[in-house]
């Protein structure tokens, strides 16, 4: 049964119109009224499926008719019914919303009756595209763009009002971790349940959205105060954390969230959206699962930040970096056994800067992989130079992050770096971070391997930071391990830092890996890795890293096991 509203001033076309429905095979039940006052009546008080409608009537004419009924119900169908003489103002109330038209006295029942199920389905088929447009197709929540439009009327509102509005920023941590070990499935599930748990945490009036990715955004109008905020975004922490299972498997998640608020950070809504987002930003930098508030200075520190990625690109163009070279000094036999080639970047604005100022962006902004590049070819080129000019045996250390670990075609770029440079693959060792090895194992172990095959060393660096264990390291084909700076500083006099060095070295002794004390500065510490087994150290005890021409002297002087005989 289609349930049809007839807003017809004429007797006899209203008359004409039952008629001719009424002989059709599909069931229409018609209410007939004559003013548009009594049909916006009708509208409000009960549903109907479409509205057949003249546009002049005895109170309303043209295209405003049109225009009151569509705003009334706005997602109902209307089928024009045109006067001979006034199609060219039916043809404008069809750009204008309705489905269709039909002129009077041209029309037949069969007409009218297949126009009404066009019209119905036209309907639908334009509300749906108006709904891909504004929801997120996965997770059914809003998407980007409804988000924008609702703050852009929720700033409006809030203005005449005086309200205050809040805005967060939601990005789930360590999601691409739980895609690429769990599957896509899985993940795409994940992004449908945590939209579910987000939407229980809010308010009907408030706008859950999926900005896209592993990204939602909620909009919070007219909200009492900021604390309501605090609050918000502790019970939103709190209800992500609870285990999700998904296909039997439980997954744990944790969301990083960044919160502003109008008007107090901004009254711009492009402004606060960049505000979210870099305050969801520094929650990430804050290692994730917490929220934190957009302050000025955190745009301060965008801003330094976008500096800093200029500059770097200028850098890399101007080839403003160069290599220090740190040895390694074996204790036993007095002798350095290799160098590590740390970067330096040297700016006729800025002098020499350390990498722990620039490494960090070049990760985030994907520099890395140039610089990276440039660093190995460099090393090896050098290292090579140094051999044929009477150290045949030096090896080289280059460190390896995890952003450069993780393209692609790392294996056939270091290929052809050895092959360029001549240098042989046993005299170079790669170390890599700990994160390395701590995320997507198999596809690790993958490239590790196809480097292994290469004939090169490898390494993991500044170990015991992050979480791994010396039994899930058992998996990877490592050459040597070394023991972060931060244990050894504090090595032999604190307890705690001395049984997890002591342990750390007898466990990777075990493995058979060279271990490697970093950051040693003093006696008391060399000699307690000796003691427990360590022989290898770096750190300035021996040797600050050296610009290049200083490499050469230092060798000699410290007896190096690397020269040729009789030199
Ligand atoms: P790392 O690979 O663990 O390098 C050792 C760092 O410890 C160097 O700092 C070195 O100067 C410092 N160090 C060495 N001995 C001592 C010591 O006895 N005491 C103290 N307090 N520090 C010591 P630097 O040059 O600031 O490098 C920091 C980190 O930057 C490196 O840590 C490495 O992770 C990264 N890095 C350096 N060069 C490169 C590179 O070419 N590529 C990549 N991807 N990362 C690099
Ligand atoms: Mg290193
Ligand atoms: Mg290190």
């Amino acid at each position: 049964m289609i349930k049809i509203l007839l807003v017809e001033d004429n007797e006899a076309d209203a008359r004409l119109t039952k008629d001719m429905l009424a002989e059709q095979r599909d069931r229409f039940d018609v209410v007939h009224v004559d003013h548009l006052s009594e049909a916006l009546r009708r509208l409000r008080r009960e549903p109907f499926h479409l509205v057949l409608l003249d546009l002049s009537l005895s109170d309303s004419h043209g295209l405003d008719t049109l225009r009151q009924v569509q705003a009334k119900s706005p997602s109902l169908p209307i089928l024009v019914l045109s006067g001979l003489n006034d199609e060219g103002i039916a043809l404008q109330a069809v750009q204008n919303g309705a489905q269709d038209y039909l002129v009077k006295g041209q029309a037949n029942g069969d007409l009218l009756a297949r126009a009404i199920r066009y019209a119905v389905e036209r309907k639908r088929a334009e509300e749906r595209l108006i709904y891909l447009a504004q929801y997120d197709h996965l997770t059914g929540v809003a998407n980007r763009t409804l988000l924008r439009d609702r703050l852009l009327l929720a700033l409006a509102r809030s203005k005449r009002k005086d309200q205050t509005v809040g805005l967060m920023f939601l990005d789930l941590d360590r999601f691409k971790a739980i895609n690429d070990t769990l599957g896509h499935d899985i993940g795409d599930q994940l992004l449908k349940a945590v939209a579910e748990r987000l939407k229980s945490c809010v308010r009907q009036m408030d706008t859950v959205a999926r900005m896209g990715g592993d990204e939602f955004g909620i909009l919070l109008e007219a909200i009492p105060s900021e604390r309501g905020l605090t609050t918000l975004a502790q019970r939103i922490l709190d209800t992500i954390a609870q285990p999700f299972v998904l296909e039997g498997h439980q997954v744990f998640a944790t969301v990083s969230i960044g919160i502003t608020v109008y008007p107090t950070d901004d009254e711009d809504s492009n402004n606060l959206l960049k505000h979210a987002d870099t305050a969801m930003y520094r929650a990430k930098q804050h290692g994730g699962n917490t929220y934190q508030f957009f302050t000025p200075e955190m745009q301060a520190a965008v801003r330094e930040r976008l500096a800093m990625e200029q500059a770097l690109r200028k850098g890399l163009a101007k080839k403003e970096f160069v290599l220090h070279y740190q040895p390694f000094f074996d204790l036993a036999t007095r002798t350095v056994t290799g160098i590590e080639a740390i970067v330096r970047w040297l700016s006729p604005a800025a002098g020499l800067t350390m990498p722990a100022h620039f490494i960090p962006i070049a990760e985030e902004t994907g520099l890395i992989i140039p610089l990276g590049a440039w660093v190995l070819r460099s090393a090896c080129a050098q290292a090579k130079k140094w051999q044929e000019a009477g150290f045949p045996s030096l090896r080289i250390a280059v460190n390896i992050s995890d952003r450069q670990f993780r393209q692609r075609n790392i294996a056939s770029s270091l290929s052809q770096i050895l092959h360029d440079t001549g240098l042989d693959p046993h005299s170079l060792e790669l170390e890599f971070p700990e994160s390395v090895f701590m995320l997507n194992t198999d596809a690790a172990i993958t490239t590790l391997k196809e480097l292994k095959k290469l004939g090169v060393r490898l390494s993991i660096d500044d170990f015991g930071v992050g979480f791994s264990s010396l039994s899930h390291l058992k998996q990877f084909p490592l050459d040597t391990l070394k023991i972060d700076q931060s244990f050894v500083r504090d090595i032999p006099s604190d307890p705690d830092a001395a049984a997890f060095v002591a342990a750390i070295i007898a466990m990777a002794r075990s493995l058979k890996l060279t271990v490697i004390g970093e950051g040693v500065e003093t006696n008391a510490q060399a000699a307690f890795l000796a003691e427990k087994g360590c022989h290898v150290i770096q750190g300035y005890l021996c040797s600050e890293p050296v610009p290049p021409e200083d490499l050469p002297r230092l060798l000699r002087e410290a007896g190096d096991s690397t020269r040729r005989n009789g030199t």
